[in-house]
This record gives structure tokens, sequence and C-alpha cells, in this order.
């Protein structure tokens, strides 16, 4: 019986430009992707028959965070077929005309409902991992087929890495990776529905533009001061609308010296760049002193990790 392990890593938007809603309920986008080292670990294993899954605690140290400070148990997403990883091996077997047995068990050290990514990455690993496992030969745009009917994400966390991605999310122009910058996660203790974000972006009375190529040139000279002033998220003023505590956590990040701070897709976590490894600790640890002195309860989780990429898979 086969057994196979893939890394689906989590991602940010370092920038997200939503556009007027679709009639059919999507929006055009155009974003800058990112793959950070944190990630869940999805393993498939071969079984007789049918298909199970087990969703489990990881731990992010493991599992590509250099440091995680955090109080609040994240929940986990469902064990069945609401998982987009089972709806991921389910889509492929149709696709491909095979029918096999197959356990998945997540390892899950990204933080759920929170603009990671993470149940994309799940399932885009589940789709390259099976490819693999039972020499299927699909594309990765064959893939990305796939995955898109699944999830606006899933196409990009195919590919991971740095990309421009337009369309509702199917259009990936690969752009060259910047180092691997640390980052700060912070992600506070509420969970944010993305469909209810999108839903109450359209109420507003304008669309919030964010200009993307500023971040593009900044990303191709490596220049991470210009990167931090190219961010920008149009989903940011919806969700801090729906929750004005989260304004706290962003202005905290920038008080501990994050350059640059922005709210990943539709949130809550915030995320701040930092030039090097040590500037990075520096940040990190006045954060952690700073949330220490926080008296309300619960308190954000914090996760220090690094922007990733692999250069062996392009689209
Ligand atoms: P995005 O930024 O792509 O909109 P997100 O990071 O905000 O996503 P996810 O963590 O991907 O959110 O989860 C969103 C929803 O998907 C939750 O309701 C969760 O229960 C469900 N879900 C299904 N499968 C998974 C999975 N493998 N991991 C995480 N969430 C999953």
């Amino acid at each position: 019986m086969g057994r196979l392990v893939e890394t689906a890593h989590a991602k940010i938007n370092l920038a997200l430009d939503v556009g007027e809603g679709r009639p059919d309920g999507y929006h055009e986008i155009h974003s800058v992707m990112q793959s950070l080292e944190l990630g869940d670990i999805v393993v498939l294993e071969e079984r007789a028959a049918g298909v199970s899954l087990d969703c489990l605690p990881g731990d992010p140290v493991k599992q590509g965070a250099l440091q995680f400070v955090g109080s609040e148990p994240e929940p986990m997403p469902p064990s069945d077929c609401r998982n987009l990883a089972w709806q991921a091996a389910e889509h492929l077997m149709d696709a491909a005309g095979v029918r096999r047995g197959l356990n998945i068990t997540i390892r899950k050290a990204i933080p759920v409902s929170a603009g990671l990514g993470g149940g994309s990455a799940d399932a885009a690993a589940v789709l390259r991992g099976l490819n693999r496992l039972w020499n299927l030969g699909l594309t990765i745009q064959e893939l990305a087929a796939i995955g898109e009917k699944i999830g606006a994400d899933i196409p990009f966390c195919l590919s991971e890495g740095t990309a421009e991605v337009s369309g509702i999310g199917e259009k990936i122009e690969a752009v060259p990776s910047p180092p691997p910058w640390p980052v700060i996660l912070l992600k506070p203790p509420v969970a944010v529905s993305t469909a209810a974000c999108y839903a109450a972006y359209d109420e507003l009375p304008q669309r919030v533009a964010v200009d993307v190529s500023n971040l593009l040139t900044a990303l191709s000279e490596q220049n991470i001061q210009a990167v931090a002033k190219g961010l920008g998220n149009s989903l940011e003023a919806v969700t801090l609308q729906r929750f004005p505590d989260l304004i706290r956590w962003e202005e905290m990040m920038e008080n501990a010296g994050c350059l640059g701070v922005l709210m990943s897709g539709s949130g809550p976590t915030f995320f701040g760049l930092a030039r090097d490894l040590k500037e990075g600790t520096g940040v990190f640890m006045k954060l952690v002193d700073s949330i220490k002195q926080e008296q309300r309860r619960p308190l954000p989780n914090l996760y220090f990790t690094r922007l990733w990429s692999d250069r062996r898979v392009r689209l």
C-alpha cells in the first residue's frame, strides 16, 4: 500500500485588489500571493476501499514556524466530506476515472478561517500528492482546472511560491520570489468567513481599489522597504468594520517595529515583514511582551515564519 507526505504551505496576499461582484457571485481579483514556510502536513495512505480523513492539531514549530507563542487552541476543520482535502480527492478520482481506497491525515498548523488559505493548501496538496502516488500523469494546469471547482485559491496553492493572480484566482503568473524574508503572523481570536466578507464588500458604496503594480516593481527589485509600502488589501477595511477591535493588533505590530503590516485575505490574520532574522526575532519578542501585558482574553496567537518558495514548481 502506497504512502506519501506533502506539505501544504500557508499563503498571504501581499496585495489584493477586489473588483465588483459578478452575477455568478464570484469577484475578479488582482493579487500577489506569497507562500509561507508555515504549513500543514498532509499524509496520503492507500487503503482497501473508501475515503477517510483525520484532521489533527499540528505543531507550528515542527511545521515551518521558527517560533510560536499561543494560548488559544485553534479550531479543527471537519474530518469528513466537508473537508476541502476530501473533496479534492473525490474530484481527482472522478476526473482521472480511478476509484481507490485512501486515508488522508492532516496535521493542521495553519489556523482555520484566518485568511491564510489553509483549506485550499490542503486540497492542493492532495491533488499534487495523489497525482504522484498513483502516477496519474496530470499536468499542473489539469490539476488546477480540477482544483478551481473546489476553491478559487487552489490553483495558486498548487504551484506555491510567489505569483500574480487574476481572474477569480485561476490565472497564475509566476513572479520571481523575494528572499526568505521573515514574517510575523498575528492571528486574533476570531474566525472570519470569506463568503461573509465578500458579501459585506458588495455593500460598500464603492469598491476599495489597490494598485498592485508598485508592489510588483518592488518585488522585482527585492526592495523590502518598497514592498512594505506597496502592500494593500481591498478586504481589510471590511473586516475591520465588522471587528473594529482588531485595529489595536495591527497598531501593536506596527509599534513593535514590523515593516508594512497588512491583513491577509479576508483576515483576521495580520502579517508584518522584517529585513532579517535578527530584526524579526527582536520584533517578535517585543510583540510577545506587549501581548503578555494585555488584560483582555482571549489573546491572539503569534507565529514567526518566513516567505517560502520552491523554485522547482512553476506553472
Ligand atoms: P481563504 O483565505 O482561502 O479564504 P481561509 O484561510 O480564510 O481561506 P480556511 O482555513 O481555508 O480559511 O477555511 C475556511 C473554511 O473551510 C472553514 O469553514 C473550514 O471549516 C473549511 N475547511 C474545509 N476543509 C478545510 C481544511 N482542510 N482546512 C481548513 N479549513 C477547511
